[in-house]
């Protein structure tokens, strides 16, 4: 049987050798442990396994393992990767150093103005719609920058970069559709860094896809199943 320690140094292992085949240096590329539906003590054995940062996905179950092990664990780095909804953005605003799927001016200025002065500036990711569908979120390509101008000037966020979940590697297997969607968030992203100091992170990449993501530039990897295994419910 593989236990979380085991799975989470799998995963490390191929982050160092896609980093490898890529010629880039593997301490660039952080991964984010996708704790989502896990309970409270998955985290902690992740934790004891030397793992810092971790993803949640939905408000309320984010919320409550903060709490729950930010008094104990003072040193995890909670990110929340979940679409946000604006009457629960002070949750994050309070709880989270980073938030993935920043995509509208309206709740960057909620976020801004609801960020405890006391705490760094939120770290904030652009979530791109980069599969062009429109269920999906994210804002359109040609909309990344005008967003960006905005959030730099708000006090309470740090722009940090680019976010995108694009097509699933086992809908594009055998086209080259998912690689050019890699290839468009890297030259955003590229186009992004030149313009802003604080831009160092491209998140793309996921238990299925984590290699062609770092092949293509990725700087932080969203990986969930790989580690803690399957997730047995939505909540
Ligand atoms: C669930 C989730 C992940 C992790 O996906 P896995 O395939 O389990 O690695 C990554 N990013 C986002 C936005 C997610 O919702």
């Amino acid at each position: 049987m593989t236990t979380i320690a085991d799975r989470l140094s799998i995963a490390q292992h191929r982050i160092a050798q896609a980093a490898q085949n890529a010629a880039r240096n593997p301490s660039e590329i952080k991964l984010l442990a996708v704790s989502k539906t896990k309970p409270a003590a998955d985290v902690i054995t992740a934790y004891l396994a030397g793992q810092r940062c971790f993803g949640e996905n939905y408000v309320q179950e984010g919320e409550a393992k903060v709490d729950e092990l930010a008094p104990a664990f003072p040193d995890i780095e909670w990110h929340f990767i979940g679409p946000l909804q604006s009457n629960k953005s002070r949750i994050v605003a309070q709880k989270f150093a980073w938030l993935h799927t920043l995509d509208r001016i309206k709740l960057a200025k909620r976020l801004s103005e609801q960020r405890p002065v006391a705490m760094a500036p939120l770290n904030v990711l652009i979530q791109v719609n980069i599969s062009q569908e429109d269920s999906k979120s994210g804002v359109k390509p040609e909309d990344v920058a005008t967003l960006a101008a905005e959030v730099s000037a708000l006090p309470g966020l740090c722009l940090r970069g680019l976010m995108a979940i694009p097509s699933p590697i086992s809908e594009t297997h055998g086209s080259d559709r998912l690689e050019q969607e890699l290839a468009t968030m890297k030259m955003l992203f590229d186009a992004l860094r030149e313009t802003y100091a604080s831009v160092d992170t491209l998140s793309m990449g996921m238990s299925d896809d984590l290699e062609l993501a770092i092949t293509h530039g990725s700087t932080l990897v969203r990986i969930g199943t790989a580690i803690f295994g399957a997730r047995s419910y939505t909540p």
